[in-house]
């Protein structure tokens, strides 16, 4: 044994503490060589416990050469190889050595870097090779992996390969230059031609709304050729202000309201929509600007009216589209899912005609950030088509505000893997991660892993990026055989606080689902006290990426949420039942209308607009109707004695009563608010009045029961009885 290792790998790195080895770079190496050098010395010394010197030639011994092919390349590809002892590290510019030691460290030493806070260096006593060859290059060439512990971690960002955050110089003052390929702005006209600056003297630069020039935001009259050339003028600026970025916005302002002047829907004719009017403006823009910058890009979206590809012209070389995939079914592959059908489409017709697409993707739920999300085995098929299609750069967008996406390391790291190689093996990379990062609860997260693929991918089951937490998909069996698993995770590790507390942060998603979907359960198992540990320890802020709520964070007011809900569920009413007479199925309701702002007023001074029965509690207005609202009177027969759980979300007020108890007060003019009640019911007729009232904007009405046999849904119609007098 020792005899075929001598002769298998007759060169030793490092052995019992010692080390014959420099690290050796060109004496004109660039300051990113330099980092490259310094983390090789910084792992292998956290590996051997051996710090090996840094020279720069004539060094006598072994050598770690870390050179550089072709430092004007732009592909961060590298190679790393021996020459007898000597390890030689190739990289083409900007990345490439770099990623050849980082490459080196994880395959042949086994350092992994999971997240910011998680690094791996497998302590060795000795490490010999014999022959040593690798050699990659990026799948995709800007891979911004938009969560927040890579955005603020430019560190950990370049060890995962991604190459939108720049990395800070060892002097701590300012960045390494090329340390990063980046996107400069997003809906950046309206910064190129300022609607304050212009408006006033020259309207006529702004788009044409039903006949008149709109001065507050919209869009540029793109055919107007003073606006083309301020628009050049503007981007050549900024190109030479801040030449670091390779790709320049010049893209469509924020909101759809496009110029209806006569030029400019001839233009639109004539090229096939929106989106030709746009390709038409920015091709120009591109060919003011590539003489002078023959290695940049002008970038502009395909977005909301500009979604289609055009007709009859195509992007310049130096142009770049952003296309996003913000409708599409997270859960899918987009060639199996009629929800992604149409994205594919465009996807497609814009990678027929443009060079060069940009994808901004989004990988996470933005309505609840931390909700599972089973897209595991998607990620990667949808990345393949994006590169099918020319894309040169992909945003994976999550959890960029807080720390809370569900299994954030687990999808960030993955994402990284597969943007530097789309073909990348998933379930090694999986198995990779879980078994380093939960150690022995990893299989149990693998499980947790399938049981997501089971259950939230079943048949009929899609998601978008704004997944609710009370979508149907999510079934309290789901979570008590996840939460099991769990369970059995932190047994496995037994009194590893490190690893006890990542498998903590795991199963928070659950927890927070098992709060809002029955609060009561949710206190008696656990849920409140793990997600409060939880939200307190990771730091996370937010819930979702858009919160109401001055002041607070997301997360505290859902920690205030969880102390009202203690109070609320301390006592449970009991209610016995009334000896009533049915007079078959039905609701009662009376209707109002007028400018009230409580449920009390609206019986007081609302002006009644109808009476009648109708089979259940509902509102049918339309969605832009305002200043309405409804009693409905209605008796509930309990065929089940014990607790019942009555759940009701409104958008504005509502008051529920039951037997004459309110129940649940959640008056006054307000967004969507869900309230829960428990009762203890007697079997028979209990009476059930709901106020409710719709004063601006939104509008929402839901009622919804859980029996203790299990029912959980919509009052069935077939319990609502109207009674004999
Ligand atoms: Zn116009
Ligand atoms: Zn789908």
């Amino acid at each position: 044994m020792a005899l075929c290792l001598a002769a298998c790998s007759p060169h030793t790195l490092f052995q019992d503490g010692k080390s014959d080895y420099t690290i050796v770079l060109s004496p004109d190496a660039s300051q990113i060589e330099r980092y490259a050098a310094q983390e090789l010395q910084t792992w292998i010394r956290e590996v051997s416990g051996v710090e090996l010197p840094i020279a720069s030639e004539g060094v006598p011994g072994k050598r770690l050469l870390l050179g550089c092919e072709d430092r004007n390349g732009r592909d961060d590809a590298f190679s790393y190889s021996n020459d007898g002892g000597d390890i030689v590290f190739r990289g083409k510019g900007p990345r490439g050595t770099l990623y050849a030691v980082y490459a080196f460290l994880e395959e042949e030493l086994g350092c992994r870097w999971y997240s910011s806070q998680a690094s791996v260096a497998p302590k060795q006593d000795r490490w010999s090779f014999g022959k040593l060859f690798r050699e990659e290059a990026p799948g995709i060439r800007i891979r911004d992996n938009c969560v927040l512990d890579v955005r603020v971690n430019p560190v950990f960002s370049a060890r995962m390969r991604n190459n939108f955050v720049r990395i800070p110089s060892p002097d701590g003052k300012g960045t390494i230059p090329g340390s990063a390929e980046g996107y400069w702005g997003v809906h950046a006209l309206g910064t190129h031609v300022p609607v304050d600056k212009y408006f006033a003297t020259h309207p006529e630069y702004f788009c044409l709304r039903d006949g008149k020039r709109y001065g507050g935001y919209g869009q540029l009259c793109l055919s107007n050729p003073d606006v083309l050339q301020i628009t050049i003028e503007s981007v050549c600026r900024i190109m030479r202000e801040q030449p670091d970025f390779l790709i320049y916005s010049v893209e469509q302002n924020d909101n759809q309201l496009y110029c209806q002047c006569d030029d400019c829907t001839t233009l639109a004719e004539r090229y096939g929509g929106q989106s030709g009017v746009m390709v038409w403006f920015v091709n120009q823009v591109a060919d003011a600007v590539r003489e002078e910058f023959p290695d940049k890009f002008i970038g502009t979206f395909a977005y909301q009216y500009t979604r289609h590809a055009p007709k009859d012209i195509v992007p310049r070389e130096n142009v770049v589209i952003r296309l996003c995939s913000i409708e599409c079914c997270l859960l899918h592959r987009y060639d199996e899912c009629e929800r992604n059908i149409a994205f594919l489409q465009d996807l497609r017709d814009w990678g027929n005609i443009a060079p060069h697409l940009y994808i901004w993707d989004y990988v996470t739920d933005f309505a609840q950030y931390c909700l599972p999300v089973a897209n595991w085995k998607t990620m990667q098929p949808h990345i393949l088509d994006f590169v099918e299609n020319h894309a040169i750069g992909i945003l994976e967008e999550g959890d960029y505000q807080s720390v809370s996406c569900e299994l954030r390391e687990l999808r960030s790291w993955i994402l990284s893997k597969l943007m530097w190689n789309p073909d990348a093996d998933v379930d090694a990379l999986v198995r990779d991660f879980t078994d380093g990062y939960y150690g022995a609860g990893g299989r149990y997260v693998r499980e947790y892993l399938d049981l997501e693929e089971r259950v939230l991918r079943r048949e009929g089951i899609h998601g978008n990026c704004y997944i609710s937490a009370m979508d149907s998909m999510y079934t309290q069996a789901f979570l008590d055989e996840g939460r099991a698993l769990f369970a059995k995770a932190r047994e496995a590790v037994g009194t590893d606080s490190v690893l006890y507390h990542r498998l903590e942060t795991a199963e928070f998603p659950l927890c927070f689902l098992q709060m809002e979907k029955d609060p009561l359960l949710g206190l008696q198992t656990g849920a409140d006290a793990l997600a409060r540990r939880v939200i307190r320890r990771d730091g996370i802020t937010r819930m979702a990426e858009w919160e109401s709520g001055s002041g607070t964070s997301g997360a505290e007011v859902l920690l205030e949420c969880y102390d009202q809900m203690k109070r609320d569920l301390r006592e449970v009413a009991v209610l016995p039942a009334s000896p009533v007479e049915p007079a078959g199925n039905g609701v009662a309701f009376t209707r109002y209308e007028g400018g009230f702002m409580t449920t009390g007023e609206m019986l007081r001074k609302g002006k009644m607009t109808g009476k009648g029965i109708r089979p259940d509690i509902r509102i049918e207005e339309p969605e832009e109707a305002d200043h309405f609202g409804y009693v409905f009177d209605t008796w509930l027969k309990v065929t089940e004695e014990g607790v019942h759980q009555i759940r009701v979300s409104t958008d504005d007020g509502a008051v529920l009563l039951l037997d004459g108890k309110a129940i649940i007060e959640r008056d006054g003019s307000h967004s969507a608010e869900t309230a829960w009640a428990y009762v203890d019911l007697a079997a028979g007729f209990h009476h059930l009045e709901l106020r409710y009232f719709e004063d601006c904007e939104g509008q929402e009405l839901d009622i919804r029961l859980r029996t203790p046999a299990g029912y959980d849904g919509p009052l069935p119609q077939e319990r609502l009885f109207i009674v004999k007098e």
